[in-house]
């Protein structure tokens, strides 16, 4: 059987070609004429025989801070229009920032541009497949754009890192700068006298030697301006020395601060410090500098 070069393909949408129909039966015959393909190219075929109305998205690379992705190829004005997804890395995993950032990248230079935007030299930096890339330029692949990330509207997961592609089964949150540090973190994970900060500076800061530590069980009214954090990171309290010896999640609020307080003052020697959470309160102690008996 001859094959079709997809630009013939292409020319033929203009005479009234579905997208989905259009772009499985040029990928087909693109694949015929190039032999076996791989797993990759495999998945991206599947995808494609999706209704051609949904929104896709093909990743081109990604860094530290930034995703990088196309939900078209075909070119405007000698233009392809690439969106950037902030990244937040937080110790429970990568969040994706609300709010891209729209490029516009030289239609004929789209590989170069991956290439330099997400240097090799940077350790955390990953591209995709150039072959796939170039093919799906060559067909003038083109989908509706996405409203949000999510993992089953990527064309190539297999070329994320799995942190990555994790965090795309969450939903997108707003990102800032910590108060500290500098580092991009979730808007409203950690927030400290009114600075937002990253989950280090906040468990190093409010959680340290000058957090609001305790030494008598809480009075009533101190419960209810108890440190609030999202959540408490215990990977992170062995910096500060401070063990985290309860965790309520999900129970009333008159028994856990009984719990808290019978805690606290069956330990007389020891600090302690009750922090709210999302699912409710968690108890922390400060290590003593001699052993525990
Ligand atoms: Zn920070």
């Amino acid at each position: 059987m001859a094959t079709v070069n997809a630009e013939s393909f292409i020319g033929q949408e203009k005479k009234g070609f579905r997208r989905g129909v259009l772009f499985e039966r040029s990928w087909l015959s693109l694949q015929k004429a190039r032999g076996p393909i791989r797993h990759s190219s495999v998945q991206v075929q599947a995808m494609t025989e999706r209704p051609a109305s949904e929104a896709r998205i093909y990743i081109l690379g990604g860094n530290a801070s930034t995703l990088a992705f196309v939900s078209s190829l075909r070119p405007e004005n000698r233009q392809i229009t690439a969106w950037l997804a902030p990244l937040a890395w937080t110790p429970v995993g990568v969040v994706v920032g609300e709010g891209w950032q729209r490029v516009n990248i030289a239609a004929d230079n789209v590989p170069g541009w991956v290439d330099q935007t997400f240097s090799p030299e940077d350790d955390r930096a990953f591209v995709s497949s150039l072959r796939d890339l170039e093919m799906l330029i060559r067909v003038g692949w083109h989908s509706e754009a996405p409203v949000s990330l999510t993992e089953d509207l990527v064309l190539n997961p297999e070329d994320l890192p799995e942190d990555v592609l994790d965090a795309l089964a969450h939903p997108e949150e707003q990102l800032t700068q910590c108060a500290v540090c500098r580092r991009t973190c979730v808007r409203d994970h950690f927030v400290w006298n009114e600075r937002r900060l990253c989950a280090w500076d906040y468990h190093a800061t409010v959680f340290g030697k000058r957090g609001p530590w305790q030494a008598k069980p809480y009075e009533e009214r101190y419960f209810e301006t108890l440190p609030t954090a999202k959540y408490v990171a215990h990977g992170l309290l062995e910096d500060v020395k401070v063990d985290a010896i309860l965790v309520l999640d999900d129970i009333e609020e008159t028994l856990s601060r009984s719990i808290i307080n019978q805690v606290m003052e069956a330990e007389p020697a020891s600090a302690h410090l009750a922090v709210r959470t999302e699912r409710g309160m968690t108890l922390l102690r400060e290590r003593s500098a001699e052993p525990r008996p």
